[in-house]
């Protein structure tokens, strides 16, 4: 169904809580120019099709090379909330020299943090606003050869600090055949560089649907996405999509790419999930390494 996300169904328990509050979430996205972040960071928006509320600010956070722009938007479906603020990174890679291109998003990552640890040190501390980025999508060109220095550089910096998930951008580029054999590279050669991407834990007490679920979303890693903001009509159905010759390439069509699934992880099956381990793993970790360094 065309624009229906699914988080107001969450039937687990453990997202009680969060349905009554409503639910925050923060991605980034990070790659070359030309990539189509602002695109798919356009379409997931869309998702909704008519958000009753939407608020748009933009900050601009370091004065660096690099931008780091955030956008967040309210979306409601059935009652629930969810905030949505995904920060764009314009500028990654664009230099003659990239070689830093990485930290001054890791810089924007870790002042996160340090934002969260500020609050949790003071003595009222009932109203923690969470800032940090709770999963960064890696956008990789589809080159279908390998992954750049430039790749791997980013991902050994970034792979302890927060959730990567590695994206093949503009995947209507490249054939079916392509994609799999590109995703194989890929993953290949995250594992040679001892790369820590984004991998969801299995609960036994998750009922067989979810196992299968689960595991069929994880299997798409490196989700081969295309973003659009046009529509065609396509055998008497509106779709959003890309117009070829040979006919329209469907975002929201699972056959043709992985950009449902993504959608689906990140706000719906591994929203918590995403959340609890930028907590409780990557977090916990930078705060111990902080106070370390401190002395503390
Ligand atoms: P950004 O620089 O990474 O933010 O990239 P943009 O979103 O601005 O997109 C750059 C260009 O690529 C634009 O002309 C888009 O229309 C096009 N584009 C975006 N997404 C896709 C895609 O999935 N497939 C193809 N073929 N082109 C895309
Ligand atoms: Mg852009």
């Amino acid at each position: 169904l065309l624009g229906y996300v699914g988080f107001a169904n969450l039937p687990n328990q453990v997202h009680r809580k969060s349905v009554k509050k409503g639910f925050e979430f923060t991605a980034m996205v990070v790659g070359e120019s030309g990539l189509g972040k602002s695109t798919l960071v356009n379409t997931l928006f869309n998702t909704q099709l008519y958000p009753p509320k939407e608020n748009v600010e933009l900050t601009h956070e370091t004065p660096q090379t690099v931008e780091v722009k955030s956008i967040t938007s309210d979306i409601e479906e059935n009652g629930v909330k969810l905030r949505l603020t995904v920060v764009d990174t314009p500028g990654f890679g664009d230099f003659v020299n990239n070689e830093e291109s990485w930290k001054p998003i890791l810089d924007s990552i870790e002042s996160r943090c340090d934002a969260y640890l500020e609050q949790e040190n003071r003595v009222n501390r009932r109203k923690l606003v969470d800032n940090r980025i709770h999963a960064c999508l890696y956008f990789i060109s589809p080159t279908g050869h390998a992954l750049k220095p430039l790749d791997i550089e980013f991902m050994r910096r970034l792979h302890t600090r927060v959730n990567l998930i590695p994206v093949i951008a503009k995947a209507d580029t490249l054939t079916e055949e392509e994609v799999a054999a590109f995703k194989e590279r890929i993953l290949a050669d995250i594992n040679y560089h001892n790369i820590q991407i984004y991998q969801a834990p299995a609960y036994e007490y998750d009922d067989e649907e979810t196992i299968a679920e689960n595991r069929e979303i994880m299997s798409k890693i490196p989700f081969a996405v295309v973003g659009s903001d046009k529509e065609f009509e396509v055998e008497g159905r509106r779709v959003r999509g890309r117009s070829y010759p040979w006919g329209v390439i469907e975002v929201d069509n699972e056959e043709h790419c992985d950009f449902v699934k993504l959608r689906q992880m990140l706000i719906r099956t591994h929203m918590e999930e995403l959340k609890e381990y930028t907590n409780d793993v990557l977090y916990e970790n930078y705060r111990t390494e902080k106070l370390a360094a401190m002395g503390i």
